[in-house]
């Protein structure tokens, strides 16, 4: 299952307003650290497993995610790629029957120790869904929508470098103002990043953010991912292996019963992966 469960931050709808996750505040150490070198993980998991209720999702997963680099969680449905992603940004607080277990570090901050605010959190850790979740309001409004909520000013020039860095502004620069309903789905994805980026999260969070789109509208994504990586550090569950060998440094591979099978530079993953189970996945066998 890669589509979130219903909650205040998937809808489309008013309660879609309601939603913290695109409340992201420009945190004051945020430049300092971007400085860092590449190779920093910013996100890392220690013995992660989530149980809900009964059933284990994820089983003792550790992984290191790298600051600016993209970073592909690929697998078999089922196999906890989702509920990997959700954990990074706390979305399975939303999860009544979710248990988790383990450490899982934002830099040195231990992300489910008890001083950490989930929402406070979703400010530094965005997310994009699998079908594009614009509110009904203008272009405009969208991607002002997280700053406004901030009380951080909004200008001309902040909207419009989020729609650029989106790759979308030259499609939409005449029409800010009107509905961004009334856009293809493949603008609405991408304004949907610019709503998320209008508020410079650290880590973006997509989950599947090209499978319900045409091919055209997946290139331009995939483009896009490859430079946000530039500025912002990306984390992507895809259940599409060439788009992850296409736009990703590492990939994690998720098998069966929520286990880290692998993970490598993706090259070596997808040219010479260590474990047969992976190959096998890789090549087909089983997926
Ligand atoms: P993937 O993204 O790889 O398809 P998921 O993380 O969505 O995998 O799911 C991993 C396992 O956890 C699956 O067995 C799924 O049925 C279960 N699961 C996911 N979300 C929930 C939930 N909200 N409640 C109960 N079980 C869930």
């Amino acid at each position: 299952m890669s589509e979130p469960d219903p909650g205040p931050q998937t809808g489309s709808g008013e309660n879609s307003e309601e939603t913290s996750l695109i409340e992201t505040e420009v945190t004051a150490d945020t430049t300092e650290t971007r400085q860092a070198s590449r190779a920093d993980p910013v996100v890392e998991s220690r013995d992660l497993s989530v149980y809900y209720g009964d059933d284990q999702a994820l089983n003792d997963v550790n992984l290191a995610i790298h600051e600016q680099e993209v970073t592909a969680i690929i697998g078999p449905s089922g196999c906890g790629k989702s509920t990997f992603l959700r954990c990074l940004n706390r979305m399975n607080d939303l999860v009544e029957s979710a248990r988790v277990e383990g450490d899982l570090l934002l830099r040195d901050t231990n992300l489910y120790g008890d001083d950490v605010d989930p929402v406070a959190l979703r400010r530094q850790i965005g997310m994009v869904f699998q079908h594009p979740n614009p509110f009904p309001k203008t272009i405009y409004d969208n991607v002002a929508y997280g700053l406004r909520v901030q009380n951080k000013a909004v200008t001309d020039d902040v909207i419009e470098q989020a729609l650029r860095r989106a790759a979308i502004w030259d499609e939409v620069k005449d029409q800010l103002h009107t509905s961004a309903l009334d856009l293809s789905g493949g603008q609405q994805q991408r304004l949907c990043i610019a709503r998320a980026i209008a508020v410079d999260p650290e880590v973006i969070l997509m989950d599947e953010p090209a499978s319900a789109l045409d091919p055209i509208a997946t290139s331009k994504i995939e483009d896009l991912i490859e430079e946000l990586a530039e500025d912002y550090t990306v984390v992507i569950v895809t259940h599409n292996m060439q788009q992850a060998a296409r736009i990703s440094d590492r990939t994690a591979v998720f098998l069966t019963g929520g286990e880290l099978a692998e993970y490598d530079d993706t090259q070596t993953i997808f040219e010479n992966p260590e474990s047969e189970r992976v190959e096998d996945y890789i090549t087909g066998k089983f997926g």
